[in-house]
C-alpha cells in the first residue's frame, strides 16, 4: 500500500488542515493515532470504509496524550469499536475513565458555549478497554511493531510511537506543529507547542532527542501530519525552544507579561518565516498564528510562575 498504509484524516477542528488523526492499515487490521473530538468521529469511521475495513478490524486507538483536541472523541469512538484497546499513558488513563476534570479545566479556558461547540460530548471510556503501556513497550498490529516511548515536555501524559515498518514517528504535540500554509521552497516550518500547564523546556529538548534518535524518514504530527527533513527540523525545534524560553525570561518581572511574550513570539516567528521564504503577508501570518501563540504565551507564562530560575 502506498505511504505504508498511513492515512491522514483532517478532523476539521477549528479549521481545515489544522488537526490530524491518522489511520494505520496493515494486512486487514487497523489502528488510529489520536482521534480529534466527538464532532469528527464519523470522518474516522468513513476512513475505515474507504479503506475496505470494518470497525471490528481496529485493534488499537493510540492517544499520544489526553488533551481534548486529540482525545476528546475517544469515548464516542470506543463505543463503536468492538475489538479495540485504547492505548493511553498511565498518567492519562484516569482522565479517560472519568473525563470530568479535563472537561472542567477546558470549560474554564473556553467558556461553556465555545467548549460545547469545539468539543461536543466528551464520553468516558470503560476501564477494561484501556491499556497503559510501559515506556519502551511494543505492540503488534499484525506483525507491524509499534514501539511506545514516553516524551514529556509538552505534557507529562504524552508518548510517541515509533513505527518500524514505515521508519516513522507519530509525535502528537512533542515535535511541535508544522502548518502546511508555511511550506516554502525550503520545505516545512516547525513551531514548538509550549501549552499550559506542563510545559518543561528540558524535557521538551529530551523529547526531540528521543524522536531523532530513531533517525525517522518521516514524522507524523497532530498539527499537521507528515514532515520529512526530520533532522533539520529537530535542530530548528531545539533552537526555537531556547528562543521561546529566552523570550519568556526577558519579561519575567514585567507587568502584562503574557501580552509581551505573545507579541515577541509573534515578531520572532515572523522574522523566521521571512527567512524561510514564506510569501504570505503579515496579516495572514498573524491570523494563522494568533490562537496558537496565545496558547504558547500562556504556557510560558505559567512556566515562569511555577518553575523559572
Ligand atoms: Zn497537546
Amino acid at each position: 500500500m502506498s505511504n505504508f498504509g498511513i492515512i491522514p484524516i483532517d478532523t476539521n477542528f477549528i479549521r481545515s488542515k489544522y488537526n490530524a488523526s491518522h489511520l494505520i492499515c496493515h494486512d486487514g487490521k487497523a489502528a488510529f493515532v489520536d482521534v480529534g473530538t466527538s464532532n469528527n468521529i464519523e470522518l474516522l469511521e468513513d476512513a475505515l470504509t474507504d479503506n475496505n475495513l470494518d470497525k471490528g478490524d481496529v485493534e488499537f486507538v493510540f492517544l499520544t496524550h489526553v488533551h481534548l483536541d486529540h482525545a476528546g472523541g475517544a469515548g464516542k469512538l470506543m463505543q463503536n469499536l468492538p475489538n479495540a484497546k485504547l492505548i493511553v499513558h498511565p498518567y492519562g488513563a484516569k482522565h479517560m475513565i472519568d473525563p470530568s476534570k479535563l472537561i472542567a479545566s477546558s470549560e474554564r479556558v473556553y467558556g461553556k458555549n465555545l467548549f460545547n461547540q469545539l468539543f461536543g460530548d466528551v464520553l468516558p471510556v470503560e476501564e477494561q478497554k484501556i491499556l497503559s503501556p510501559e515506556d519502551g513497550q511494543e505492540l503488534l498490529l499484525n506483525n507491524r511493531t509499534m514501539r511506545i516511548f514516553y516524551t514529556e515536555g509538552h505534557a507529562r501524559h504524552h508518548y510517541c510511537i515509533y513505527d518500524e515498518y514505515s521508519k516513522s514517528v507519530f509525535s502528537g504535540d512533542s515535535f511541535g506543529m508544522s502548518l502546511r500554509e508555511f511550506d516554502s521552497k525550503k520545505g516545512s516550518f516547525i513551531i514548538p507547542i509550549t501549552a499550559p500547564t506542563q510545559f518543561d523546556p528540558n524535557e521538551a529538548h529530551n523529547a526531540i532527542d528521543e524522536i531523532i534518535k530513531y533517525q525517522p524518514d518521516a514524522i507524523y504530527l497532530a498539527h499537521y501530519s507528515k514532515i520529512e527533513q526530520t533532522e533539520k527540523l529537530g535542530s530548528d525545534m531545539h533552537d526555537l525552544i531556547d528562543d521561546f524560553v529566552d523570550i519568556a525570561l526577558l519579561y519575567k518581572n514585567e507587568g502584562k507579561r503574557m501580552e509581551h511574550i505573545h507579541k515577541k513570539l509573534q515578531s520572532h516567528l515572523m522574522h523566521k518565516l521571512r527567512s524561510h521564504g514564506c510569501i504570505l503577508d503579515d496579516a495572514q501570518i498573524k491570523n494563522i498564528l494568533q490562537s496558537d501563540l496565545y496558547v504558547n504565551a500562556a504556557g510560558l507564562d505559567f512556566w515562569l510562575t511555577k518553575h523559572a530560575p
